[in-house]
């Protein structure tokens, strides 16, 4: 084991061996060396520690982990900083450029510099109620509301309203329904935000094309899928995984607005609402996002 005890001093070391039952076994064993008689003697005591050996390492572990929690959580705080400062930079901006009183004077200058500001304020808005929706839903705090729910008119309404977002694009939203489907038992708020997310996502990065929500009928596995495809730039496989993590971007540049949160909240929602996510996407051809979800969420 490598102790080569001098005389009279005193040597120590962990040491393990492994067991007949492939177990490894560790001990301390410390050693004491003299001179008794003309005559060099060795004392030594042995003690497993194979147990504490285990806690150290536990340790070890806990305390890269809680290092590893520490850097994201700073990481996050920087991210998030970053979110908060640059809506808030434009609403002091135009705020200050509106108390110049040659603007002051110019109504149509005016008007102009207020929808700023009231644009940059809800962005600051949705984006301090995603943080905190994503919070609540990983703290396991979001409470599910379950209730009789028709999923077409959800998704109507969800398409009505980003209508005109698609409109400025020169893009379409096409709502295929399926009529056999019957009224589902689920979380109307919950459902409104994984589509308009989805939906909102599949108009960001499309220039041209179409935008599909089709709806389809499990009957007998009594569940329905929503498939999302549209005809954009598409996603790279190696990124189907990462585009769920919260703040992840496939593109950083500034060209596309975001924060890497909405499919990070949808698939913890589709999760809450004991459903399923995946993704499909070929590069320059389009992506398709298809939700599953069960008929009822208060059933099992
Ligand atoms: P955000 O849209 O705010 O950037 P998301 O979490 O919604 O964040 O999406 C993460 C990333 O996944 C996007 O930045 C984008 O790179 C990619 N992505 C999401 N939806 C689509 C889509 N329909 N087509 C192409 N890329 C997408």
């Amino acid at each position: 084991m490598g102790v080569d005890p001098l005389e009279g001093e005193d040597q120590s070391i962990d040491h393990r061996f492994i067991a007949a039952d492939g177990r490894t076994v560790w001990f301390h064993t410390g050693v004491h060396a003299a001179e008794r008689r003309n005559k060099k003697v060795y004392r030594g005591l042995s003690v497993e520690i194979t147990y504490l050996k285990e806690i150290q390492e536990k340790l070890t572990q806990k305390t890269a982990e809680a290092e590893e929690a520490n850097r994201f959580k700073s990481q996050i705080l920087s991210i998030v900083s970053h979110e908060i400062r640059t809506p808030l930079n434009a609403i002091l901006g135009y705020s200050g450029l509106l108390k110049n009183p040659v603007i002051g004077e110019d109504k149509a200058k005016q008007k102009e510099m207020v929808d700023r500001i009231y644009r940059n304020a809800q962005i600051l808005l949705d984006f301090i109620n995603t943080i905190l929706d994503l919070n609540k839903i990983e703290a396991g705090k979001m409470a599910v509301q379950v209730e009789e729910i028709s999923l077409s008119e959800i998704l109507k309404e969800v398409g009505g309203n980003l209508k005109s977002a698609a409109d400025e694009k020169g893009l379409r939203i096409e709502i295929v329904d399926d009529p056999t489907l019957p009224s589902i038992r689920s979380d109307p708020g919950r459902i409104w935000q994984i589509f308009t997310n989805l939906i909102s996502n599949a108009i960001k990065f499309t220039d041209q094309g179409i935008i599909t929500i089709r709806v389809v009928n499990y009957y007998y596995e009594k569940r329905v899928s929503i498939v999302c495809s549209d005809t954009g730039i598409g996603i790279s496989e190696k990124d189907f995984a990462n585009i769920f993590e919260p703040f992840f971007q496939v593109d950083l540049s500034a060209s596309h607005l975001g924060t890497g949160l909405g499919l990070s909240i949808v698939k913890k929602s589709v999760e809450l609402l004991k459903g399923k996510i995946e993704v499909s996407s070929l590069i320059g051809s389009g992506s398709t996002f298809e939700v599953s979800l069960p008929y009822d969420l208060s059933e099992k």
